[in-house]
């Protein structure tokens, strides 16, 4: 069987590459072709030997996620549909800034999601597995392909992991994608975020392991009993051992946790919750992200024009939220959807499968 070079640590690159009879200087120069000229192919590699090239041809491959779906939104918002080797399908969002040549690609962790948060279309899909750390990383070198092919659109600047799954459910191969991302690929890890549900292990676990990217926390509830009943993953970790983690993670000078919160309205959108979340949040270097909710089902089919259809809030009720916590200090943000029309919103992703409309 062919070896799957992505699937290589450097080490055991350059065992391979030794095995292969090869001095040592290749395996630099073929990490060199993968992860940074982005190559897919030995045939790419112009400078090593064409004998050379017919021996990898021969004892290996470099594996690629295939864009089989490419759509753009009216706000310029991309997002990408890829197959992996199996034939499952995740999703990449390419969102662009106010300058629009540095882009934040948006990438999926797993295929599915066992989360199960009520507003989320992700975790209706179920967890179907977790991707390894090359299909992880291989979402952006294959954006990074395109838009090196199309000059000028812009670059990857900034990586979220805000795409399908729940990253620190699949913890080893995340964090081997960050070290990825941070070494041989030159990502600056603050411009490097994942995003969790609240898996507390998994938050003092990154610290330890992981290249010190940023953290974003999804709170979206003041209580307890709200996080319950809209985010699953609250009875095993509640509230306040999520805000310990939180409390625990170590934050370099002038670095802050984000914490995101889904706008729902008459569930989670009160004064009284703005108030409960500034205390809640007091004692952590914290920016909070205000999401007002993205529909997820359109046009919704039944059960969910009866009972259990979240809505957004009306943009006064937004604007006086943020406005409580920004007057008790608190940075917040209305993080503006993007990529709605193409469903590549927050909570959007289903990598075309098809859900069953049942809660
Ligand atoms: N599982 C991780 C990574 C996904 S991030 C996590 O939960 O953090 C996806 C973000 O989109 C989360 O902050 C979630 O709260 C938010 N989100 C999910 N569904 C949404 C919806 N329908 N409208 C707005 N935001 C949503």
């Amino acid at each position: 069987m062919k070896t799957n070079l992505k699937s290589l640590s450097e080490k055991d690159m350059a065992v391979f590459i030794e095995s292969l009879g090869q001095k040592p200087y290749r395996t630099r120069q073929i990490i060199n072709w993968i992860y940074l000229k982005l190559a897919a192919s030995f045939d790419e590699m112009t400078n090593l030997p064409l004998s050379l090239r017919e021996v990898f041809n021969k004892t290996a491959y470099i594996s690629s996620i295939i864009l089989l779906k490419r759509q753009i939104s009216r706000d310029g918002t991309q997002k990408f549909l890829f197959e992996l080797e199996d034939g499952e399908t995740i999703e990449s969002v390419l969102i662009p800034d106010n300058d629009k040549r540095r882009l934040t690609l948006c990438i999926s962790s797993q295929v599915g999601c066992a989360m199960r948060c009520g507003f989320c279309v992700t975790g209706k899909l179920g967890f179907k597995r977790n991707l390894k750390a090359y299909e992880i990383v291989d979402q952006v070198i294959a954006v990074q392909r395109l838009l090196r092919n199309e000059r000028g659109i812009g670059f990857v600047a900034n990586i979220v992991f805000m795409g399908m799954g729940e990253p620190l459910n699949n913890f080893e191969e995340v964090v081997n994608a960050l070290w990825r991302l941070t070494g041989i690929m030159s990502f600056s890890k603050s411009k490097i975020t994942v995003s969790t549900a609240g898996i507390v292990p998994g938050i003092s676990e990154l610290a330890k392991k992981g290249p010190g990217i940023n953290l974003a926390v999804s709170l979206n509830a003041s209580t307890d009993e709200i996080r319950n009943k809209i985010m699953p993953i609250n009875k095993k970790y509640p509230l306040k051992a999520l805000l310990n983690a939180c409390k625990n993670f170590p934050l370099p000078i002038r670095r802050r946790i984000t914490f995101e919160y889904v706008l729902l309205d008459g569930i989670n959108d009160s004064v009284q919750d703005a108030l409960r979340l500034i205390k809640l949040l007091k004692g952590i270097r914290a920016k909070v992200n205000l999401i007002p909710y993205n529909p997820i089902y359109n046009p919704p089919s039944p059960p969910f024009t009866k009972r259990g259809m979240f809505k957004r809030p009306e943009d006064a009720k937004i604007l006086a939220f943020q406005k409580i916590l920004i007057n008790a200090g608190i940075t917040a943000i209305i993080r503006k959807s993007k990529g709605e029309d193409i469903k590549a919103a927050c909570g959007q992703l289903r990598a075309g499968y098809n859900i069953a409309h049942s809660s």
